[in-house]
């Protein structure tokens, strides 16, 4: 992409406001974005980003569907980035020139047309964010973050380096964008809990990668307190800055449909910043207008790390943290979710439902999906797993339109993948393993394995 001086419609953009807002309805304390502060001051509750509706309702619905598609993929800077063709939804804040982008999103939707008459669905969709830059949706909310931690270190903020705990994607995604910034990067992973891609992507990138003995709870409660100790700013999705790029999903989604919206959206949740995310981008898609309706969303949990589903079924009454046990979806593998909070609210308003899936459930989707063509990860296994459940007790019809989020690409779990068809994971017995056939380099002995198994 060509980098341009800052344009007239940059300067628009930088008209509009945003700032960070505590989300404690009796509280609703505000920070400006720049200002390094995760929680609120006041109440210790979670931020988020709020943009000033009042002005971004002066523009007509048809002049932004307008712009937002004559910015679709294009290459003028920065607005070949889906995140950033939407800058005056996402963040308003930052100039041209300390925008960090890898020209993120504008992701395929894959028509499932075999995988949904399968399930039972004439109308099912995979929304593949994981044809990014680093693989995963992380990307889109990271493009932001690093973007505003550009603009801070440059207008004299002490900042040293970024830091994250992660289950894989987070970290791969921090790396690659302060890489591309030339910022320092640290990440704290759990040992031996991420895929041998995900523990390369950081290595390879040049940043400092902690290998911890313990588990992302226990990363995540060590890297606030380095972050809050020292000059270095903390890029967990507590980080409501990431949200801001991640709601992106919802926009692409709407805007691939032709400005219409699915019925279902299904999202893997682990520490339930995504679900939030997908929400709040048709919320401020409907609030501006420019859609009249809601999806109804559902959050897909491994049933070894569960603690969203286990307040669902109890109404939501309480929430209660527990240790998460260990499953192939090891990015959702999370016992303490940090947007927990935000998650309940979203269920709420969009009418959702919380579902979980067994670790056979997961890997045996993955198996059967694959088949059908996709090349899914175990996330996103487990939300196909889901759908599966909700098509079959009635919860989700034939003639629905559902969009399943695919959240990290299938090429970054080939360990789970050569274990699966090589039947060799403990505990579950593959129904779609498929084994490649070792032979003689002979016309006769080819011949015989082709006809084995297909008619000719
Ligand atoms: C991060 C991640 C998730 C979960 O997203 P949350 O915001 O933590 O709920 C799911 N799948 C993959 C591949 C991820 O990297
Ligand atoms: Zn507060």
């Amino acid at each position: 992409m060509r980098k341009t001086k800052l344009d007239s419609r940059g300067k628009i953009a930088m008209e509009f406001r945003a700032w960070f807002q505590c989300i404690n309805a009796d509280c609703q304390s505000r920070y400006e974005l720049t200002d390094i502060v995760y929680r609120c001051r006041k109440c210790n509750e979670l931020l988020e980003v709020q943009h000033d509706m009042r002005r971004l309702k002066k523009r007509p619905t048809a002049e932004w569907r307008d712009l937002f598609d004559g910015r679709y993929r294009r290459n003028e800077w920065p607005y070949g980035s889906s995140v950033w063709a939407k800058r005056e939804l996402v963040c308003p804040n930052v100039s041209d020139e300390n925008i960090v982008s890898t020209y993120e999103g504008g992701t395929n939707l894959f028509w499932a047309e075999r995988l949904g008459n399968q399930i039972g669905l004439n109308d099912l969709w995979v929304k593949q964010c994981g044809m990014a830059h680093t693989g995963s949706f992380k990307d889109l909310g990271m493009t932001v973050l690093v973007s505003m931690v550009k603009q801070m270190i440059s207008s004299g903020k002490k900042i040293k380096a970024v830091a994250c705990a992660s289950t894989g994607d987070t970290s791969a995604a921090l790396a690659a964008y302060c890489a591309v910034a030339g910022i320092p990067a640290v990440v704290f992973l759990p040992k031996d809990k991420v895929s041998l891609t995900q523990l390369i992507q950081p290595i390879t990138h040049g940043m400092l990668t902690l290998s911890l003995d313990t588990d992302f709870d226990g990363c995540m409660k060590l890297v606030q307190e380095v972050c809050q100790k020292n000059n270095i700013y903390l890029a967990n999705s507590m980080n409501s800055l990431r949200i801001e790029g991640q709601k992106t999903i919802s926009f692409e989604i709407v805007q691939q449909f032709n400005w219409e919206v699915p019925d279902f959206v299904i999202v893997p949740g682990g520490n339930l910043g995504n679900v939030s995310a997908v929400g709040k981008g048709f919320q401020m898609f409907h609030d501006l207008g420019l859609i009249d309706k809601l999806p109804r969303l559902v959050c897909a949990q491994a049933e070894q790390a569960d603690p969203l589903y286990r307040s669902y079924k109890k109404g939501f009454k309480t929430f209660e943290p527990l240790r998460a046990k260990t499953t192939l979806a090891s990015a959702i593998q999370i016992g303490d979710p940090v947007s927990y909070k935000k998650a309940i609210r979203t269920i709420q308003t969009f009418d959702g439902i919380v579902e979980e899936a067994t670790e056979s459930e997961l890997a045996n989707m993955v198996g059967r999906a694959n088949k059908t063509g996709l090349l899914c990860c175990p996330h996103t296994g487990v939300a196909l797993a889901v759908l599966e459940k909700l098509v079959g007790r009635g919860d989700i019809k034939k003639r629905d339109r559902v969009v399943v989020i695919s959240t990290a690409n299938g090429l970054k779990f080939t360990d789970f993948l050569s274990k699966y068809h090589a039947d060799q994971i403990n505990g579950i017995q593959s129904d779609y393993a498929f084994a490649p056939v070792d032979l003689a380099a002979k016309y006769d002995d080819v011949r015989k394995a082709i006809l084995e198994r297909i008619e000719m």
